[in-house]
């Protein structure tokens, strides 16, 4: 294994702008209590950029700004056509900085430059271009009606109409094509938002609402706070905030949750899961091996629907795992600028302590380990790629999210104990491994997943609702659901 933590790094005007601000009404602003966080980059521990570490009052400012960008002439007399046009035009912005958006990705976030343009940039703007779609597309219904009032004649329809200011708050892992999750469907639908991006990696949604100006967007309908918990709770709590879209951890979902039932607001909460890649007796061996090394090393594990727990079918688990760990030893790590690395850093000195201590519990605990677990390199939050394998699934490392490049292996008999094991994890996606399809439809129903992928593992399609049951989370994103969630229905009755 080799660490190559050299870089090449552009210009990026960004951070040649000393401390930074909140984006509040159009123009960055500095933080109320002026507070500021280092921005690390984790490959080299180097500090790169001073973020605004906001507070309540902060919060307060920004709602205030996309409340009056909601009520305003101007946002009220917007067409659909017009939010069509504004999101289509961000989506080609998007694209076209994505030099930029990527290096900076890579840079705070320890992320491949290739993962981060194809991700965060490229299916992101993508993402942008189907929501704008779906702007002239929300409609309400006519309703036939049996109200039994006579001498009336009554006319009853309802009506999509924006939920209002949304607070959208999202994690570090892929901060700049989670947000557009959120502020695309948002915009589309006729809301103005308040972003927070994660305190590790706050640059991309700064940039992203400097270009929402440029494609047209008013000063107000995307307002960008960065801190942490402060700022983030402070908008959950906020009376003004009718909808909190978060993505993040259970603990702080159901926080989160619990702020928005205290006020009766509308919420969605995408979180984690420990996602089991089921692999049987008849699965193409090469193919499996191939797709759950992806599904689980794609920016060091560090991706929500991670296929870290693999069931295998005990007659071929050696084979399987002999081929997973020398794919494993063989990824190139290094820093993300390298267009040679295949495996980057963990995010921050934090996660990096939270990923070695479930490694260590894992080894404590009598998992055993096939390749990995240590840290690469002296500088960076490197960890090699690590596979554990525990035939008693019993093990903390076999059953709760680590959020890093940890896999563990554990071998089932039949199909039935496979799905039990699968289905002992909090539900947010499965992956299953076969040749024979209709073993594969009679186990879909089976399990309990916001999405189910046969013979492959983390793909998305935007029109595709992706997200979790159960410890998962609550709602939906991308596709029509999504959309729809940043609405209210009115029903009309009209007596004619
Ligand atoms: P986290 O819960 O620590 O933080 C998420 C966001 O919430 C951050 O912006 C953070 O500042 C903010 N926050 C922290 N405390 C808060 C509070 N009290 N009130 C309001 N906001 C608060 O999660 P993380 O470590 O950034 O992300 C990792 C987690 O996210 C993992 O569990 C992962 O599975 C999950 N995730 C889920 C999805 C999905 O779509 N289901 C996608 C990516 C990540």
């Amino acid at each position: 294994m080799e660490c190559t933590p050299t870089r090449k790094l552009e210009r990026i005007p960004l951070l040649l702008r000393g401390s930074l601000g909140h984006f509040i009404d159009g123009a960055m602003r500095a933080p109320c209590a002026g507070r500021h966080r280092a921005v690390v980059d984790p490959a080299t521990e180097l500090t790169i950029a001073e973020a605004a570490d906001g507070d309540a009052e902060d919060a307060r400012a920004a709602v205030a700004s996309a409340r009056a960008a909601f009520e305003s002439v101007a946002w009220k007399r917007t067409r659909p056509a017009d939010r069509e046009r504004m999101l289509c035009r961000l989506s080609e912005l998007v694209l076209a900085n994505g030099d930029e958006l990527s290096a900076l990705e890579t840079l705070q976030g320890g992320k491949l430059r290739s993962v981060a343009r194809r991700i965060d940039v490229e299916s992101g703007a993508e993402f942008v271009r189907y929501m704008a779609g779906w702007a002239t597309k929300l409609e309400g219904q006519t309703i036939d009606n049996s109200i039994p009032l006579p001498g009336r004649k009554w006319v009853t329809y309802t009506r999509r109409e924006p939920i209002g200011v949304v607070a959208a708050i999202v994690p570090w892992n892929f901060p700049l094509a989670i947000a557009l999750w959120k502020v695309a469907p948002a915009l589309a639908a006729g809301c103005t938002i308040v972003l927070k991006p994660s305190e590790e990696t706050p640059l991309t949604a700064l940039r992203l609402a400097e270009l929402a100006i440029e494609a047209g967007f008013p000063a107000g309908a995307l307002n960008i706070v960065t801190g942490g918990a402060e700022v983030g709770a402070a908008l959950a709590a906020h009376p003004d905030v009718r909808k909190i879209s978060f993505t993040g951890s259970p603990e702080t979902g159901k926080r989160v949750g619990h702020s928005a039932v205290d006020k009766l607001a509308r919420f969605t909460l995408e979180l984690g899961g420990k996602s089991p890649a089921i692999v049987l007796e008849d699965a193409d061996l090469d193919e499996a091996a191939e797709g759950v090394c992806a599904g689980i090393f794609l920016h060091q594990g560090q991706v929500c629907t991670a296929s870290s727990r693999l069931l295998v079918h005990r007659s071929i688990r050696d084979r399987l795992l002999d081929r997973l760990v020398r794919a494993a030893r063989a990824l190139r790590i290094g820093s993300g600028f390298d267009p040679r690395t295949q495996f980057g850093p963990l995010v921050s000195a934090r996660h990096f302590g939270r990923v070695m201590a479930a490694i260590e519990r894992g080894r404590d605990e009598g998992a055993s380990l096939a390749t990995g677990g240590a840290r690469c390199g002296e500088a960076g939050w490197f960890i090699e790629p690590t596979i554990f394998v525990d035939d008693s699934a019993a093990t903390s490392i076999a059953r709760e999210e680590v959020f890093g490049p940890v896999l563990t292996a554990t071998a089932f008999d039949d199909v039935d104990e496979a799905i039990r094991l699968a289905n002992d994890t909090p539900g947010l996606a499965a992956s299953v491994w076969t040749t024979n399809f209709s073993a594969a439809h009679r186990i879909v129903p089976r399990l309990h997943a916001g999405i189910v992928w046969v013979n492959s593992h983390n793909v998305l399609d935007n029109a595709l609702p992706f997200d979790g049951v159960r410890q998962s989370g609550v709602g939906r994103e991308m596709g029509r659901a999504s959309v729809e969630s940043f609405t209210e229905i009115k029903s009309v009755c009209l007596a004619v």
